[in-house]
């Protein structure tokens, strides 16, 4: 069924104008998005008599997420306590070293039924031997954005050879749902030659690059050792920010950084949970924002988060931005939603069909119950004091992905009343159960950890 009215909910467009419709509906009809407005409005529309409805009183009505820096993984919980160069090789690293097409895959049917459930409607994923993830995303429903790990000096990540071969299989399939970019995994993992081959690729199938940078104080003072200029500065040089190009975490940008990444329309995906958990630091999302750079919002991956739930990120954004600036004023909740939604699909070059509820728009929505006892009291903005109204906030503040309902990916049903349909949970949580195991048990046989770049580059502090 994709002809059908949402109808009695707290709809909020997301189209920029900061208002919601209380109470609203949405009419669905193909798949796309073919009224938005008042009850009243929706009910006088002609196909509205014809199709089916489904009441969503006491629930908001928001644009599918999109996670615009995501790793699919299984390490979650087992890689605590280390700061990011550290972490990495700890951790990180071995777990690539022992990964298999069939953990991989196992682990990204983990990851887009764990974010689907939770109102992602829309994954960057930065993974490997992704044609595994692109079945699974098939499957689920999800739309996925798939960059490899790609990197050559370590013998171990995916290659530029084998985006090359994702590209021709997958560069856009299952209606545009599913795409593939190219992906670098840093700058410290590629060589100068990859990044220039990288850009290259990108420019021969017309797609988008995404890659790690300026996560920490050192990677940047590093790359002014190595090369006389800082990280985005680098990338402009090696070409890789030519065509569309999403650079994950981007925390410690200077003012040419940032002008690079608003002149040539290189979006960042601020990613709040990790960037703490990691000890990274505060990336100053206003003052990027404020400069015209899109900014989108990442979880990270499940070893650095330690969960997918983009609502949760929603409230670590705002109170992050409140912290690090001194400021209660930044971090407004609709900053954070707009990252998540609008900006989130700018970022991806898919805000021509997705990201906010606006007639012609695939729909991609999302139910978010605002009945429980977490979110009262409940003010509406047709009260008796409209200016008391906290939807927004309640949906920042207050609730968290448990609280997602039904979500919707091209007006198909992916999650109904809480429950994913398109995919079997517990099975998907048994395989990549299993899949953790023999990874933790491949890992253990090779041994020791083999030097990353913190102890390559002689990293001190
Ligand atoms: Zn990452």
């Amino acid at each position: 069924m994709t002809d059908f009215v949402l109808e009695h909910a707290i709809v909020v467009p997301c189209e920029g104008r900061r208002e919601v419709i209380d109470p609203g509906s949405v009419l669905v009809l193909d798949g796309r998005i073919a009224a938005v407005g008042t009850v009243a409005e929706i009910d006088g529309h002609p196909a509205t008599a014809h199709v089916e409805r489904l009441d969503l009183s006491g629930h908001l009505l928001i644009p599918g997420l999109h996670n615009t820096h995501l790793h699919s993984g299984l390490l979650r919980g087992t890689a605590e306590n280390l700061a990011l160069w550290e972490w990495l090789e700890q951790h990180v690293d071995p777990a690539h070293r022992a990964l298999t097409p069939e953990i991989a895959e196992a682990a990204s049917w983990m990851a887009y039924t764990e974010g689907l459930r939770s109102g992602t409607t829309s994954v960057l994923d930065m993974w490997r031997f992704m044609e595994g993830s692109a079945r699974a995303a098939e499957q689920i429903g999800i739309r996925a954005t798939l960059a490899p790990y790609t990197a050559d000096r370590y013998g171990w990540f995916d290659t530029l050879e084998t985006n090359r071969r994702l590209l021709e299989t997958h560069r856009s399939v299952a209606n545009g749902r599913i795409r593939a970019w190219v992906g670098l995994e840093h700058m410290f993992y590629c060589s100068p030659e990859m990044f220039r081959g990288a850009a290259a690729l990108a420019e021969e199938f017309d797609v988008g690059v995404h890659t790690h940078s300026s996560e920490t104080v050192w990677e940047v003072e590093e790359s002014v050792r190595q090369h006389g200029k800082r990280p985005i500065e680098m990338f402009a040089d090696w070409g890789i920010l030519d065509g569309r190009a999403v650079i994950a975490h981007g925390v410690w940008l200077d003012e040419t950084e940032v002008g690079i990444c608003a002149n040539r329309h290189t979006a960042v995906t601020h990613c709040p949970c990790s960037n703490m958990k990691l000890s990274s630091g505060a990336a100053p999302v206003r003052d990027y924002r404020a400069a015209g750079v899109t900014v989108g919002l990442g979880t990270d991956g499940e070893k650095e988060n330690n969960n997918l739930d983009m609502i949760e990120e929603l409230k670590f954004g705002a109170l992050l931005a409140k912290l690090s600036t001194a400021d209660p004023a930044a971090g407004d909740p609709w900053d954070l939603l707009e990252m998540a939604t609008k900006d989130g699909a700018v970022a991806l070059g898919i805000d021509d069909v997705t990201g906010t509820l606006e007639v012609g728009k695939d729909a991609d929505l999302v139910a978010v119950d605002l009945r429980g006892v977490h979110c009262v009291p409940l003010f509406r903005s047709t009260g008796p004091a409209p200016s008391d109204a906290n939807a927004v906030a309640h949906l920042v503040f207050s609730a968290s992905g448990r609280d997602v309902t039904d979500v919707w990916v091209q007006g198909r049903r992916l999650v109904d009343r809480g429950e994913v349909v398109s995919v079997d949970v517990q099975a998907v949580a048994a395989q990549a159960q299993g899949a953790a195991e023999e990874l933790f048990e491949r890992r253990r046989a090779l041994g020791e950890p083999v030097a990353g770049p913190a102890t390559r580059l002689g990293k001190t502090s």
